[in-house]
């Protein structure tokens, strides 16, 4: 029987691949959505799930409006995704304290606050002796922070396994394999799997940091790159709060539903290594001791590490393949792909099917990092 040629094949089944898949199979195309290993066992079954709302540089442009509709549409996601009923991914809104672990970095803090898109959230300063009255993880002295009560957190691996089971209720197909060769074949494309051969109309990469590899036997080259990043879940004695907090510097403390607390992070530039290193753990515990005492009482329960999609500009990558019509990208989101995925998915789709944006896009136009050379022909060889 003749193999189908499906409207998309979607490479790799994190946030980024499993959103894209759910809103193209949702708007009435034909979609195969293949992964190389199980679905979330990228950055999305293991990242923070911290769905922040933006401030300070996030609030910048190009990513301003980017961030501020990623955040609102969380808000709605539970209910469309079907949230508490099995699919729940626990979305709460326990609040989180930036903290201004010294005094000369209060005041550039504190004016995060003179935009008032976090004070219409109710984004507050905190002096120094309320820090640990709203924070109760937070035992020695801080120069002060701001309080953010709509900070939530969520369960990563849970909400990806959401996208991707609402993205086959609507008719998409999963398959189990890793694409190893890609290239454009008469109208439409043949891509070659470890286990089997896929046409397709059209393809969108979202295979996270491995993204670069596919996207550059199309001809885009060098377009996104690996950032480790590792987190400690440890128990910690009372008490307990729904309220984390996070440092300017990139490290945090997010409580979770099940009493664990979930401490990061790292930023590794090491290729695709995977390992969790004694050296990060050290790293980690050191800069939440800074906060939290107490941190040395916990019990560490598990320590994972993985890799963010960070493009060369350190901007989303959401569009056309440069030069390669049918082809189309969705990665770089970097620390912030639990948030940003499924708004860049929504828009995404919204540009293939040449529907209206919410979003001006063309700050994510993955032709600004220059345009596709010749495709190499090049098989990857790497599993994903
Ligand atoms: C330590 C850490 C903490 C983080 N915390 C947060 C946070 O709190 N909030 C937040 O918003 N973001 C956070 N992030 C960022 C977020 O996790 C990532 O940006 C996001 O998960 C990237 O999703 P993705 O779908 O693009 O890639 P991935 O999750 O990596 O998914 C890509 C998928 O493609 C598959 N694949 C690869 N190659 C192939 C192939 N050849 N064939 C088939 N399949 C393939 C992979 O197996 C993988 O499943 C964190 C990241 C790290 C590392």
């Amino acid at each position: 029987m003749a193999k189908p040629t499906y409207d998309f094949a979607i490479v790799g089944a994190g946030i980024a691949g499993s959103a894209c898949a759910y809103y193209l199979a949702r708007a009435g195309r034909t979609c195969l959505l293949i992964e190389a290993d199980e679905v979330a066992s990228g950055a999305s079954g293991f990242s923070a799930g911290l769905i922040t709302p933006p401030i300070g540089l996030r609030l910048q442009p190009p990513m301003r409006e980017l961030m501020l509709a990623a955040f609102d549409l969380h808000q709605e996601l539970p209910e469309t995704l079907g949230n508490g009923s099995g699919s729940g991914y626990e979305l709460r809104h326990g609040g989180s304290v930036l903290v201004a672990t010294e005094e000369a970095a209060a005041p550039a803090l504190r004016s995060l606050l003179d935009d008032p898109v976090p004070r219409r959230r109710g984004a507050r300063w905190l002096d120094p002796e309320q820090v640990g009255e709203v924070c109760p993880w937070i035992d020695q002295p801080q120069a002060g922070g701001i309080y953010e009560p709509s900070a939530g957190n969520l369960d990563p691996d849970r909400l990806t396994h959401a996208f991707c089971a609402a993205a086959q209720r609507a008719g998409a197909r999963l398959a189990i394999d890793s694409v190893v060769s890609l290239e454009e074949s008469g109208p439409g494309f043949r891509l070659r799997g470890s286990r089997d051969e896929y046409r397709a109309d059209q393809v969108l990469l979202a295979a996270g940091p491995w993204t670069g590899t596919l996207a550059g036997q199309l001809g885009f080259k060098d377009s996104v790159n690996p950032l480790k990043g590792q987190i400690l879940r440890l128990r910690l004695p009372p008490p307990h709060s729904a309220v984390g907090f996070s440092c300017p510097d990139g490290s945090y403390l997010a409580p979770r539903p099940d009493g664990q607390v979930w401490i990061g992070t790292t930023e590794e530039s090491v290729g695709f290594d995977r390992a969790t290193t004694d050296a990060a753990r050290d790293l980690i515990l050191a800069r939440a001791r800074r906060l939290c005492a107490r941190i040395d009482q916990g019990e560490v329960i598990a320590q994972t590490a993985c890799l963010r999609p960070v493009s060369r500009d350190g901007i989303p990558l959401i569009g056309p393949v440069p030069g390669i019509r049918g082809a189309w990208i969705c990665t770089g989101h970097g620390r912030t792909g639990m948030l940003l995925g499924p708004v860049s998915a929504r828009e995404l789709v919204n540009l293939i099917l040449e529907r209206e944006t919410a979003l001006a896009m063309a700050p994510f136009d993955p032709a600004r990092l220059g345009a596709a050379s010749a495709p190499s022909g090049l098989e990857t060889g790497e599993s994903q």
